[in-house]
């Protein structure tokens, strides 16, 4: 696979951002005095969600615009454009039967977009966590 430098850069930047984006949204957890862990494998060979809240049963994935094709802001890289549009549709394929697979398994699943505000993100995951916990 070939990729030109723009979608290397492009590539580069949307990594960061997922980054940032989890950080963001783990830092206003923690100020809310919720406890979690991080980047844990909740079923084996499946993508580990980014937080995990344990006793809840609830397992959160920050996606990535680009990677996981937000309706908003997904863009398609204009080389090789059938390999990417290939690859994002399994990205895509991937997410849900995780999801199904983690709800089979008795998790909930809540995801949220990296452009989500920090402050909105936290309040969907917090609102899934006091439900978990109340049963
Ligand atoms: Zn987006």
């Amino acid at each position: 696979m070939k990729t030109d430098a723009a979608t290397s850069a492009r590539m580069a930047r949307v990594r960061n951002r997922d980054t940032a984006a989890e950080m963001a949204v783990r830092r206003e957890l923690h100020r809310r005095g919720r406890r979690y862990v991080v980047q844990r494998a909740v079923l084996p060979g499946r993508r580990r969600a980014d937080i995990v809240f344990t006793r809840a049963k609830v397992a959160v994935f920050i996606d990535g615009c680009f990677w996981h094709s937000c309706p908003q802001h997904a863009t398609r890289p204009k080389a090789n454009a059938a390999w990417w549009a290939e690859k994002l549709a399994r990205n895509v394929a991937r997410d849900r039967q995780t999801d199904s697979d983690l709800r089979s398994a008795g998790w909930r699943v809540v995801r949220v977009w990296e452009h989500e505000p920090a402050v909105i993100a936290a309040d969907i995951i917090e609102a899934a966590v006091t439900e978990a916990l109340a049963g």
